[in-house]
């Protein structure tokens, strides 16, 4: 039975921000962040909450604009206007998911591509598609090459399967993995036989978003398994879209939920905007 080495993103994204505050130590100028919030989802009010608190701990300016839950796509525009003129402004963002009547997808192509540091104007897609290192790269899955890159150096021929085809996570990380000389294969909901493509993954990513989807002998021994599902059990505990318990022993290494690839999230979205400044700054 293989040894689980268990990543923990904790430590790895905390060195991390203490190297982005240093960073910031440095520069002439405060970068800074804006946060757009609609509506009053609890959630997405402790989202922004923390990356507002992070931002402060590694000496980011971070400005919060709050839109009452029923505004139209017009007033939401009437905010990123101003802040993608502001000269103070690296970084902004928009809090997703968005009330139901709004158009997520429009208001995202707004926020200027060199402030869009959530990496999902399709100027910043089509750069990560292109494989040029120009752009914004989505923070999620850039955190999850770091823990990737944490314990596996070289990618090169590896077979890697990213479960989930979303433009938030699985398409860039789809597109991370094949820069770095993977096979790439992507699952999702209409994939059939996901445990025997699973089987075949050296490296395999899980952001389906359902729990304990992946099952322990699905998993091809000494893989690399980096789970970035996030889901509530009935006992309020949260788990991940892999078993986590039956992957231990086959495994090579694995990030837990919590404490894995959600800890990077933040932290990259602050490397984003310390980028973003320095892109416009200097
Ligand atoms: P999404 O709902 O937009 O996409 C889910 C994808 O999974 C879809 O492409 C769908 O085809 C696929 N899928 C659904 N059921 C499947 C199944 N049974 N088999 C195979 N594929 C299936 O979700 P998302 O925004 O990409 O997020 C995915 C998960 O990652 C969620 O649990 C979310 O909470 C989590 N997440 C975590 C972080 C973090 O910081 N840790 C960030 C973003 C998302």
């Amino acid at each position: 039975m293989n040894i689980t080495n268990i990543i923990d993103g904790k430590p790895i994204a905390a060195k991390l921000r203490g190297d982005l505050a240093k960073e910031v130590a440095c520069l002439p100028y405060q970068p800074g962040l804006a946060a757009i919030l609609v509506g009053d989802d609890p959630a997405s009010q402790v989202y922004v909450r923390n990356k507002i608190k992070a931002c402060e701990k590694v000496g980011i300016r971070s400005i919060e604009r709050r839109i009452a839950a029923d505004a139209s796509n017009e007033d939401i525009a009437r905010v990123i206007e101003p802040l993608n003129a502001d000269p103070e402004i690296d970084g902004i963002l928009l809090q997703l998911p968005l009330p139901k009547h709004l158009n997520s997808d429009m208001l995202v192509q707004l926020i200027a591509p060199e402030k869009d540091v959530d990496g999902l104007n399709f100027v910043n897609v089509g750069s990560l598609v292109a494989g040029h290192d120009s752009g914004m790269i989505p923070c999620t899955p850039q955190g999850a090459m770091i823990l990737i890159k944490s314990v596996m150096e070289n990618l090169s021929g590896m077979n890697a399967l990213v479960i989930g085809r979303s433009l938030l996570f699985g398409k860039p990380m789809a597109h991370l993995l094949l820069q770095e000389n993977c096979t790439v294969t992507m699952a999702h909901s209409r994939t059939r036989d996901l445990p025997e493509v699973c089987t075949r993954a050296d490296i395999l990513v899980a952001a389906a978003g359902v729990a304990k989807l992946v099952k322990g002998d699905w998993i091809k021994p000494g893989a690399v398994v980096i789970d970035v599902g996030i889901n509530r059990m009935e006992s309020g505990k949260l788990c991940g879209d892999v078993d986590f318990d039956a992957a231990q022993g086959v495994a090579g290494a694995i990030t837990p939920v919590p404490g894995g690839v959600g800890p990077m999230t933040i932290t990259c979205l602050l490397a984003n905007t310390i980028r973003a400044a320095i892109n416009r700054r200097g």
